[in-house]
């Protein structure tokens, strides 16, 4: 894979700027490691930290923004003089071991900068962290391609990042806590929330939450205001189905059994459907360099890594939700602990702090709590009707994937090559959970072999300017 564009060489390379790779990037500071800390992003703070643009905090301080004072603290040790040379708007789409002078498992990061005329641009470091976050989890169901369905992370970054309401009256629906702050932030922000269906029973998390007093407090708040805007919190209940011609104008919501298969439905009418069943952590650059995964509680792949946060791959860190989904604050510690342990390989000194694995462990529990407590069962399948798009790049409905099942697709990669789902822009992104599920694997499999989408002559290593599109 060609390199070009701006070479330098660093101590630690840090993928992601959310909780995980902002406090990583302290710490590694903090005990003399040059960092460079790399986000796709516009701006320092990841999915839980993102914030509005600049002069709106101002006006309002903290305002739409989770653990304001933690992100402060943490982007003003990343100032000038920390050591950390942050570069935001580079999409890393591909990472490799170096060998040669650079040598001594060194990585190179092949970034794409910019807006429209994307430059290459390969960041060489010492070390990897992968600390990619991760993105929503979404299940097809008819119409959920209506402009107005969006994924609740995705309504929920308009929201806090560029200001926007999805809609004037919105229903949250899905499955997991997320959608509490979703349906908040809505509800607060001027639109009408007409109800969150929670698919999985309203308290599967209680006994969890009870022994956490932080998150106890926090679950507290959401139901205060949700209860003072008036929004139901229904469980046992799923949007099967959002209609309207060219736009969306009402939905479907039906209760569902134990395994999700859904009863008679009713309809409510709303002009957005913000919708979401967890996250699938994004762990494609570490796969590409081999690192182990692991099956989380749900089946998804994980980073498998150490008590340091290390991988299977000698130099390679990953911290946050590529290492499993937990939370803002389980990410955050992971970052911290990955710092460190980065900086004592290669020599450094660090100082004990036998409190963080503690609080990983501790952490780490709830998340799993978090997926006992929301797990997706497969009666959302029988939601599907032959024409309801799967695959929304390739536009591939559902009776096509049931013509390459019957032609003997066994799994999602052969449902690919047989239907095309996941072949699209977005790489199997968006439908990848969902066509695994529907090739009948139990665990997915890691498959994705490029982080970002990348142009040809990219990919190819073209020389710069040389544009072969
Ligand atoms: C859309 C969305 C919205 C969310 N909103 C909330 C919320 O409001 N409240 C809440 O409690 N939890 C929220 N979560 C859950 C949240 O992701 C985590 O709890 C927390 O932010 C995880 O921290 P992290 O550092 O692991 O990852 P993230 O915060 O997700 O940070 C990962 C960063 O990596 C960057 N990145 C990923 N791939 C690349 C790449 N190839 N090249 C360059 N940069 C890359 C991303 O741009 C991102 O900034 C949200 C999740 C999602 C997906």
């Amino acid at each position: 894979m060609a390199g070009c564009g701006d070479v330098s060489m660093k101590d630690l390379a840090i993928v992601g700027a959310g909780p995980a790779g902002m406090a990583a990037a302290v710490a590694a500071s903090g005990a003399g490691l040059s960092v460079v800390l790399i986000d796709s992003a516009q701006r320092l703070g990841g999915q839980y930290f993102r914030h509005p643009p600049e002069g709106f905090h101002a006006r309002r301080p903290g305002a739409l923004h989770h653990g304001f004072a933690r992100f402060t603290r943490l982007s003003d040790a990343l100032g000038p003089g920390s050591g950390v040379e942050v570069r935001l708007a580079h999409r890393v789409w591909a990472v490799e071991k170096v060998a040669g002078e650079a040598g001594d498992g060194a990585v190179a990061v092949h970034c794409l900068v910019g807006a429209r005329d994307e430059r290459r641009e390969t960041v060489l470091a010492r070390r990897l962290l992968v600390a990619t976050g991760a993105h929503d989890r979404s299940l097809p169901f008819p119409g959920w391609d209506l402009p107005g369905v969006f994924t609740a992370g995705g309504a929920q970054a308009l929201l806090k990042g560029d200001l926007v309401v999805a809609g004037r009256t919105v229903v949250v629906a899905g499955t997991g806590p997320f959608l509490l702050p979703v349906a908040a932030g809505l509800a607060a922000a001027g639109a009408r929330v007409a109800g969150v269906f929670e698919a999985n029973g309203r308290f599967g998390l209680a006994p969890a939450v009870l022994a956490h007093p932080g998150k106890l407090a926090e679950a507290a708040g959401y139901g205060y205001r949700l209860a003072r805007h008036g929004v139901p919190y229904i469980g046992g209940h799923a949007v099967i189905a959002a209609h309207g011609q060219g736009e969306l104008t009402h939905v479907t919501v039906a209760r569902l059994d134990r395994h999700w298969d859904p009863g008679p439905g009713r309809t409510i009418e709303c002009d957005a459907l913000a919708v979401g069943y967890g996250f699938v952590p994004q762990i494609e650059l570490a796969t590409q360099l081999g690192c182990a995964t692991r099956a989380a509680r749900d089946g998804t792949p994980v980073v498998a890594v150490d008590d340091g946060m290390r991988t299977s791959v000698p130099g390679v860190y990953a911290a946050g939700e590529p290492t499993g989904v937990g939370g803002a604050e389980l990410a955050e510690v992971e970052g911290w602990i990955a710092g460190r342990a980065a900086a004592a390989d290669l020599g450094g000194t660090v100082r004990p702090a036998p409190g963080l694995p503690r609080k990983r462990a501790r952490l780490s529990a709830f998340g799993r709590a978090l997926q006992d407590a929301y797990p997706v069962r497969d009666g959302w399948k029988g939601w599907l009707r032959d024409d309801t798009p799967v695959c929304r790049c390739e536009e591939v409905p559902y009776a096509r994937i049931k013509e390459a099942r019957v032609l003997g697709a066994v799994d999602a990669r052969s449902l690919k090559l047989l239907a095309r789902p996941g072949m699209g822009w977005c790489q199997g992104r968006v439908c990848g959970y969902a066509v695994s599920c529907l090739a009948g694997e139990d665990q997915q499999a890691p498959r994705r072999p490029i982080a970002q989408p990348v142009r040809l002559g990219d990919l190819a290593g073209d020389p710069p300017g040389e544009d072969p599109r």
